[in-house]
C-alpha cells in the first residue's frame, strides 16, 4: 500500500484566482447574473490553472479538493452529510442549500461565521447535534481528484480531519458536546476513504490543526482511537495527517502511535515540533512532512535556515517532504503581478506561487544534497529605519498607557454628552455603493483630481449623516466611504508600509483584503483622519464618532515584520494612533472609536505564550488611546463573541464602551463579560450584518431584553455586529429604524 510521498508539497492554495475570478463569478451567480453551469464551469477553469501551476513549478505531491467555492469547513460539511435539517427543509439544489448555509436566507439566519486559529480567513462554524445523521458525500473531492487526473496530475485530496471538524463544530442550541460524535463520524469517514480508495486516489491529505492548541487528554486519546480506526480501514488510500498553526506537543506522539503514513508538521509557527519529533524516538516508515516555508506571511524563506532545519528532520525519519507551513490560502497568488513594488521591498518577497518554488528547491536539496541556493539578501536598507519613533518609544513609561479613573470619565462624558439611556449608533461604515468604489479607483488612477474626489466623499459623508439624524441615531460616523480596506487605508498612510496592486487574500466567502506590507519603521506623516471627521461633526450637532483601527488589528491584517518583535512594531502603529487621537479631540470630536476586531485572532494558541502577546496588545491599545482627556469617550469594537482567554485583556483595554458581535451567538457574551465584572459601556450587536437578513423590530426588542436582564440598561449601547460596508442600502436602512425603534421602546418601559 505504501507509495512514496513525493519531496515537496503544498497544504493549499489560494482559491480565489490570480484576479479574484472567484469572486466575481460567485457574486454574479448570487446576483442572478450567471446561472450554476457558468459558475461551475469559471471554477473548473481556476482548479485548472492551478494544478497545471503547481505540477509546472515541478511539484511533485499536488493537493486537490482545496478548492471552494466558499469555505473548506462548510465543505467537509456537506462531505459528511451535517447540513442541519432547517436548511435541508428548504428543498433548494445542492448548490443553493450550500450558499443558504454561507449567507442565510430570509427564514433562516445563516452558520456562524468565525476565525480560522489565529488567522484573519473565517469559517462556517458546522452544527452538530446528537441526532445529525453523517452520510459519506465524497462527490465533491471525487470530481476534483477525476479533473486533475484529466490534466495528468495525480492529486491528494485534501479534507478537514474528523477530530478538527467536531472540536471546531458547535451544536445548533449551544448545549451537546459535537465532540462525542466523533465514533460515528469516523465511520462515515471511513465510507469516504473507501469510495475515493475505489477510484483510484492514492493519497489523502486530512488536516487536523485544531491539534496544535491545548486539548484534553480524552481529545488526544479520541483522535488516536480515530486514526487507528481509519487506518483499519481494508481499503483505503495512504493516509497524511497534516498539522499546522504551532507545536503538537501530546498529540504528536499520540499520532506517531498510530498506522498514519505520513504527519505534517508546521516547522514555522512550531519550532518546537523539531525538539519533539526528536524526542519521539526513530520515526521508522513514517514519512514526515516537514512544514519548512511559511504559508502565512510573504517574506523570502531563509532557505540556509529552512535546509539546516529540514536535515535535522531527514536524520529523524526514513522519509521526509518539504511543504508550506500551512495551506497557502493566507498569502497572495503571485508577486509577477506587482510590477510597482519599491524593488528593494520586493526582492524580500514571495507569495504564493514563488512559495511553490522555495518548496520545489528545498526537497530537490534536501535529497540531492544541492548547495546551489540563491544568494541570501543584503541587510536591510537604513531609510527603513526611523530614529525619531525609536527615541519616542525608548522613551515610554507607565503613565502613558493610563486614563484617569473610570467614574470619573464617565461622569466627564455624559455632560459633555447627553446620552439618552440605551444611545444607539453604528460601528463605522456605512454601504460602499458601486458609485463610492468607481470614484475612490478613478481618483487613484489618477482620472478624477483631488478636488473633485473630496467633492464627491462629501457628499457622501453629508448623505451617511442626513440619514442617521433621519434615522434618529445617536452617536454618528462619517460612514468610512474613503476606505476600501481599513487597515490597507492606514497603511497607505503611514511610513514603512507597502500596499500591493493584486496582493488579494480570502477573508470569508466572497470577501478579500489587500493587506498592506509592514517593512520598516512606522510613523505618521500628516493627521489621517482629521479632514473626514471634523467635515462630517461639522453637519450635526450630534456627536460624530473619529474611527481609526487599532495597533493589534493593523499589525493582524496587515503582513508584517520578521526583523524585530511584533510588540515593538505594535507599540510604533500606537504612537501614530495617539497623535491621531490628540488631533481628534483637538479639533473638537468627543468620541473616538479604536477598533480591534483582530484582538482574539492574533492570541497565541498554547496558553504558554498567550500571557506576554495580551500584554504588549493591551499595552499597545493603552498606548494609542491614552493621550486623551477624561470626557473624551473611547469605544472600542471586536468582531467576535467567544472572547475564551481574551476576556480579561478586553477588560484590561479599559475602553469606555466595547461594541462585540452577539446576534448569531444570541447574546450569550455578555454572560462572560458580566462573570469577570466588566464594568463599562457595552454594545452587543443586536443585527447580525455578515447575512442580508433584516432583523424584525421584536427580535431587537428581544435581543436588548435579553440584554437588559445582564447589563444595567445606564450601561448597554445599541448598535448592530459591525460595519455596514458589505449590505446594501434598503437592508440598511429597515434594520437600522428596527434597531432605533426597539431602543426607543425600552427606553419608555
Ligand atoms: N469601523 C469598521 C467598520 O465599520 C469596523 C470593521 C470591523 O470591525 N471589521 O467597517
Ligand atoms: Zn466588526
Amino acid at each position: 500500500m505504501n507509495t512514496a510521498f513525493g519531496q515537496s508539497t503544498v497544504l493549499g492554495y489560494p482559491r480565489i484566482g490570480r484576479n479574484r475570478e472567484l469572486k466575481k463569478a460567485v457574486e454574479a451567480y448570487w446576483a442572478g447574473h450567471i446561472d450554476a453551469e457558468e459558475l461551475e464551469t469559471t471554477a473548473a477553469a481556476l482548479r485548472r490553472e492551478v494544478w497545471q501551476a503547481l505540477r509546472d513549478a515541478g511539484l511533485d505531491a499536488i493537493p486537490s479538493n482545496t478548492f471552494s467555492y466558499y469555505d473548506h469547513m462548510l465543505d467537509t460539511a456537506v462531505a459528511v452529510g451535517a447540513i442541519p435539517r432547517r436548511f435541508a427543509r428548504l428543498g433548494l439544489s445542492e448548490l443553493n442549500t450550500y450558499f443558504a448555509m454561507a449567507r442565510g436566507v430570509d427564514a433562516e439566519p445563516a452558520l456562524e461565521l468565525t476565525k480560522w486559529f489565529d488567522t484573519n480567513y473565517h469559517y462556517l462554524v458546522p452544527e452538530v447535534d446528537g441526532d445529525t445523521v453523517f452520510a459519506a458525500n465524497p462527490a465533491k473531492a471525487l470530481r476534483e481528484y477525476r479533473e486533475a487526473r484529466d490534466l495528468g496530475v495525480e492529486s491528494r485530496p485534501v479534507l478537514v480531519g474528523p477530530a478538527t471538524f467536531l472540536l471546531l463544530s458547535k451544536a445548533s442550541d449551544g448545549g451537546g458536546q459535537p465532540f462525542d460524535r466523533l465514533p460515528d463520524l469516523v465511520d462515515v469517514y471511513a465510507d469516504l476513504l473507501r469510495t475515493l480508495a475505489d477510484a483510484g486516489v492514492r493519497w489523502v491529505q486530512l488536516d487536523e490543526p485544531a491539534y496544535v492548541g491545548e486539548r484534553s487528554e480524552a481529545e488526544i486519546a479520541a483522535l488516536r482511537d480515530a486514526y487507528r480506526r481509519l487506518c483499519a480501514v481494508e481499503q483505503r488510500p495512504t493516509i497524511f495527517v497534516a498539522t499546522y498553526f504551532g507545536t503538537l506537543g501530546d498529540a504528536l506522539p499520540a499520532l506517531l502511535d498510530t498506522p498514519i503514513e505520513a504527519i505534517g508538521v508546521d516547522l514555522v509557527a512550531g519550532p518546537g515540533n523539531l525538539r519533539q519529533l526528536a524526542s519521539a524516538g526513530p520515526l521508522r516508515g513514517k514519512t514526515i512532512v516537514a512544514g519548512l516555508v511559511d504559508g502565512r506571511n510573504v517574506w523570502r524563506t531563509d532557505l540556509r535556515a529552512a535546509i539546516t532545519a529540514g536535515a535535522v528532520v531527514t536524520g529523524l525519519a526514513d522519509h521526509v517532504a518539504v511543504s508550506t507551513s500551512c495551506s497557502l490560502l493566507h498569502v497572495p497568488v503571485d508577486l509577477s503581478a506587482e510590477t510597482a513594488l519599491d524593488p528593494d521591498v520586493r526582492q524580500r518577497l514571495a507569495f504564493a506561487r514563488q512559495k511553490v518554488d522555495e518548496v520545489v528547491l528545498l526537497g530537490r536539496a534536501l535529497r540531492n544534497g544541492t548547495t546551489s541556493l540563491p544568494a541570501p539578501l543584503p541587510a536591510s536598507p537604513a531609510s527603513w529605519y526611523d530614529a525619531t519613533v525609536r527615541g519616542r518609544l525608548a522613551a515610554l513609561r507607565a503613565a502613558d498607557r493610563q486614563r484617569g479613573a473610570y467614574p470619573q470619565r464617565a461622569a466627564a462624558q455624559q455632560a459633555r454628552l447627553h446620552l439618552p439611556a440605551l444611545p444607539t449608533t453604528t460601528i463605522g461604515s456605512f454601504p460602499q455603493t458601486d458609485e463610492l468604489r468607481r470614484a475612490r479607483a478613478a481618483y487613484r488612477a489618477g482620472q478624477l483630481d483631488e478636488v473633485d474626489y473630496t467633492r464627491r466623499m462629501r457628499l457622501e459623508v453629508g448623505r451617511v449623516i442626513r440619514l442617521q439624524e433621519r434615522l434618529g441615531l445617536d452617536v454618528l460616523v462619517h460612514g468610512e466611504p474613503e476606505r476600501n480596506d481599513m487597515v490597507q487605508y492606514f497603511g497607505e498612510q503611514l511610513s514603512g508600509f507597502a500596499a500591493t496592486e493584486y496582493g488579494w487574500v480570502q477573508s470569508y466567502g466572497s470577501r478579500c483584503v489587500r493587506p498592506p506590507i509592514i517593512y520598516g519603521d512606522v510613523a505618521r506623516k500628516a493627521p489621517m483622519t482629521v479632514e473626514w471627521t471634523t467635515y462630517a461633526q461639522s453637519l450635526t450637532d450630534r456627536p460624530v464618532k473619529g474611527m481609526l483601527t487599532g495597533p493589534v488589528t493593523i499589525l493582524a491584517w496587515s503582513f508584517v515584520r520578521a526583523d524585530q518583535p511584533s510588540a515593538d512594531t505594535a507599540d510604533q502603529v500606537a504612537l501614530a494612533l495617539r497623535d491621531e487621537c490628540r488631533d481628534l479631540e483637538a479639533a473638537g470630536i468627543r468620541v473616538i472609536q479604536v477598533d480591534e476586531p483582530a484582538l482574539r485572532e492574533t492570541l497565541p494558541l498554547r496558553r504558554a505564550d498567550q500571557k506576554a502577546y495580551l500584554e504588549w496588545a493591551v499595552g499597545a491599545f493603552r498606548l494609542a488611546t491614552s493621550g486623551v482627556a477624561d470626557d473624551t469617550q473611547v469605544h472600542t469594537h471586536l468582531c467576535y463573541s467567544e472572547f475564551g482567554e481574551v476576556i480579561t485583556a478586553i477588560d484590561a483595554l479599559d475602553a469606555d464602551v466595547t461594541s462585540i458581535e452577539a446576534s448569531r451567538s444570541k447574546m450569550e457574551v455578555l454572560d462572560d463579560l458580566a462573570a469577570i465584572g466588566y464594568h463599562r459601556g457595552v454594545g452587543p450587536g443586536v443585527w447580525d450584518i455578515h447575512s442580508p437578513r433584516v432583523p424584525s423590530h421584536e427580535e431587537v426588542v428581544q435581543a436588548l431584553r435579553r440584554a437588559a436582564a445582564v447589563v444595567p440598561v445606564e450601561r448597554l449601547w445599541v448598535n448592530p455586529d459591525c460595519g455596514l460596508k458589505t449590505r446594501a442600502y434598503p437592508e440598511v436602512k429597515a434594520s437600522l429604524q428596527h434597531l432605533v425603534a426597539a431602543a426607543v421602546e425600552l427606553r419608555g418601559h
